[in-house]
């Protein structure tokens, strides 16, 4: 049902009135996790006085280590939902459990399903019976085909409202956190009638790689970016070598905008 065999046309996927897919070009800014109500309202202030309407932040964290931050839960949803509310944005958020997606469907504008998730067939079925968008990113070390299988899995259940998000593979290579698997945008785009967005700050996990993998991914065709920006990245509790403070992320977005004017 993903392929572009089935469905030639483009699937736009629009998120509380803002359209996602078809040559609309988004972007997805906020922080890795919620860790307050004055952070997140921080970042959501920056978006706003920008235009932008979409922004994320972790509050249910897949961490490495089960010492790391985890992520404030359902208090974090609910910081989100406030955030989302006063500022007039929609919110993303992953959701890790069927049973967490049942309490985030409330609070949440999109579901995320991160990449350590992306074959957990029975969250893949679950996000296909709720009524929200879904933002599925690319496993660790998933194959193109694996990666178009499991968005098969949401939208078989009827739920046909599915961003990709490519956000870097497992390589021999040390230089960046991931491998930005640049080339799978126009791929997925071939193979599938779905959206493609490109997480640069999970594929690079270096700040200075940020601004020229967001440029490749406008030129490459891809329907949006999606990065991670922190009032004070220094004291982020996850993420803190990649994530843009204020001032960087401002200087980003003003070159990333003149980007995507000169390629239209
Ligand atoms: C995230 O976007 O917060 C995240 C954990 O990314 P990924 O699942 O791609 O590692
Ligand atoms: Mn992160």
């Amino acid at each position: 049902l993903v392929s572009r065999k089935k469905k030639p046309e483009n699937t736009v996927v629009d998120i509380k009135g803002t359209k996602v897919g078809n040559g609309n070009v988004n972007y997805v800014f906020g922080p890795c996790a919620v860790e307050s109500y004055e952070q997140t309202a921080a970042v959501a202030e920056s978006l706003k006085s920008k235009g932008l309407k979409l922004m994320r932040g972790g509050a249910f964290k897949p961490r490495t280590s089960p010492y790391d931050f985890q992520g404030l839960g359902l208090e974090g949803l609910q910081i989100l939902k406030r955030v989302a509310d006063e500022y007039d944005l929609a919110v993303i958020s992953e959701i890790v459990t069927p049973k967490d997606l049942e309490l985030a469907v409330d609070y949440l504008d999109v579901i995320q399903i991160g990449a350590r998730n992306m074959q957990n067939f029975e969250l893949l079925k679950a996000a296909g019976d709720v009524d929200k968008p879904v933002l599925l990113k690319r496993g660790l070390s998933a194959t193109i085909s694996e990666f178009i299988n499991a968005a098969e899995y949401i939208i078989s259940r009827g739920n046909g409202n599915i961003i990709l998000c490519e956000r870097g593979i497992r390589t021999y290579e040390t230089a960046t956190r991931n491998t930005l698997d640049i080339s799978a945008v126009p791929v997925l785009k071939q193979e599938t009638h779905l959206p493609v967005m490109v997480d640069v700050t999970h594929s690079t996990g270096r700040r200075d790689l940020l601004l020229p993998t967001a440029k490749a991914a406008l030129a490459i065709g891809a329907d949006g970016v999606m990065a991670e920006v922190h009032p004070d990245p220094a004291v982020a509790l996850s993420d803190s070598a990649q994530q843009m403070d204020i001032p960087t992320f401002d200087s980003f977005f003003k070159e990333l905008k003149d980007i995507e004017n000169r390629l239209k």
